[in-house]
């Protein structure tokens, strides 16, 4: 290759557990090497090759590094009257296309090197999918299970006023999303925080954030994009008979095994939208639990399970506990369970950056990895999988499903458009829609105007939103409005 390795990344290939960002930036240098050969080769004969040479490598030098990266520390007054200061940081990676778009994750594992890796990542994401953004990414170093819903909303407002005061949110500079820890009621507080401030005077305020609720200027199908994204990267290979049968599988979904790490947003629809194809889901893999069932496990009917089970997987009766716990990289997924190296056709890690090394990659027994995750294999544990003919989905290609409904997202709020709009409809002398909540009151009222109300349906909110807008029970649970 022309492009050489910088010396201090020399030993990410061979590395147990190397830097995030040193890792994601190993993985840049071998594209570079890649694009910088296939460029050269293409250009032999092509007039001014020495300064299209200089002008690619110009653009990969400016892309490699991070752009900008804010650290911030505000305080946060909890329910009993203690003080706590909160950590937080967002990179901005590329800023080559504005705005930098990427998730807000809430974990201990939070710092500045994973920020930073992950905005990388998200940069690159954009480019595959060619979703006009640059990457950027933010975290809190807090574990969100300790906070009431009250200390979340500060923290999350906190959060959200010093992105706004520094130039790290607005719809035409930064715009964030849900991620590992958050999901749409966070990006409905922040949303509301930047339009009551900064934004006030912002036509575009709503666009600030992406994620939102469907009342609040979400869009459908953002909260399942992303494992709908996954299916939709595995099925490109999946119906094609040579990918299979480099990884030894035949092709098409009915019948192939999988197994799950995280169950959270991504990994939960992501095992719907497979086993709905015909797949089966024999194992979830949790940071606290590990299922099994080798006649397969039914996603809707865990996740309803954990629902009803404050969140958690934990003591789901219709599979068995798998108990031997092995290490893992990541601090999250610190108990991770022997159940990942299951013989499987697929392996889906969808939880956290880092799980699969140099020292347990060896240990797998999958045919095909669909990277739902960011960052889920080091360059060694890639290596040591290539080698044992393990078809890898990456994850720049693999998730790339949520940013990209947050541009349509992104693009709606823009536009001031509504697709799916709440409206009332008023039928006279037949179907006559109202929402409502108090029906009674709504009956009297109408009663009083001289409308026969026997003629009039009142749907209560939810229901009313769901005929209406498309959205499930679930969206609208999930987006913390109150009914
Ligand atoms: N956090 C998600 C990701 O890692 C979504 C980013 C977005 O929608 O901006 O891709």
């Amino acid at each position: 290759y022309h492009h050489k390795i910088p010396e201090r990344l020399k030993h990410v290939p061979d590395a147990s557990n190397p830097l995030f960002f040193d890792m994601v930036e190993y993985f840049f240098h071998r594209g570079w090497q890649v694009i910088e050969d296939q460029l050269i080769d293409a250009m032999v004969n092509v007039k001014g090759v020495d300064d299209n040479r200089k002008m690619v490598k110009g653009l990969l030098t400016i892309i490699r590094p991070c752009a900008a990266l804010l650290e911030v520390h505000f305080p946060l007054k909890r329910d009993d009257g203690s003080y706590e200061m909160i950590q937080g940081f967002r990179a901005q990676h590329s800023q080559h296309r504005l705005p930098c778009k990427g998730g807000i994750r809430y974990s201990m594992d939070v710092c500045a090197d994973e920020v930073r890796a992950l905005a990388a990542l998200m940069t690159f994401k954009c480019a595959v999918t060619d979703v006009p953004f640059g990457g950027g990414k933010a975290g809190l170093r807090i574990d969100p299970k300790k906070y009431s819903v009250g200390e979340l909303e500060r923290i999350t407002r906190g959060f959200a006023m010093e992105l706004a005061k520094k130039g790290f949110l607005g719809p035409s500079i930064d715009v964030p999303a849900p991620d590992i820890g958050t999901g749409e009621r966070e990006m409905s507080w922040i949303a509301h925080t930047f339009a009551q401030t900064i934004g006030h005077a912002e036509l575009n305020a709503a666009a600030c954030v992406t994620g939102k609720p469907i009342n609040q200027g979400g869009i459908h199908g953002r909260v399942s994009g992303t494992g709908r994204g996954v299916f939709h990267a595995v099925d490109q290979f999946i119906k094609n008979e040579q990918w299979m049968s480099q990884c030894d599988l035949t092709p098409g979904w009915p019948g192939k095994t999988y197994v799950c790490q995280g169950f959270g947003n991504v990994g939960f629809h992501t095992c719907r939208y497979f086993s709905r194809k015909g797949a089966k889901l024999l194992g979830v893999v949790e940071y606290n639990s590990a299922l099994f069932n080798k006649d397969g496990i039914d996603p809707v009917d865990l996740k309803d399970y954990a629902d009803s089970n404050n969140g958690s997987i934990k003591g789901y009766p219709k599979a068995e506990e798998s108990p031997k716990v092995y290490h893992s990289v990541n601090s999250f997924f610190t108990n991770g369970n022997d159940l990942i190296y299951h013989e499987c056709d697929i392996f889906v890690p969808a939880a956290v950056e880092q799980v699969i090394t140099k020292d347990n990659a060896a240990k797998m027994n999958c045919k095909m990895i669909a990277e739902g995750a960011n960052g889920p294999l080091t360059p060694a544990a890639d290596k040591i999988l290539i080698d044992k003919k393990v078809l890898i989905v990456p994850d720049l290609f693999c998730n790339a499903g949520g940013v990209t409904v947050s541009y349509f997202e992104w693009l709606k709020n823009l536009n001031h458009v509504s697709y799916g709009r709440l409206h009332f409809k008023y039928e006279r002398d037949s179907n006559f829609l109202l929402l409502g909540s108090v029906e009674e009151s709504l009956r009297n009222i109408l009663e009083s105007a001289g409308i026969d109300s026997k003629l009039v349906k009142i749907l209560p909110t939810h229901e009313y939103m769901m005929k209406m807008s498309g959205a499930s029970e679930r969206d609208i649970v999930n987006s913390g409005l109150e009914y």
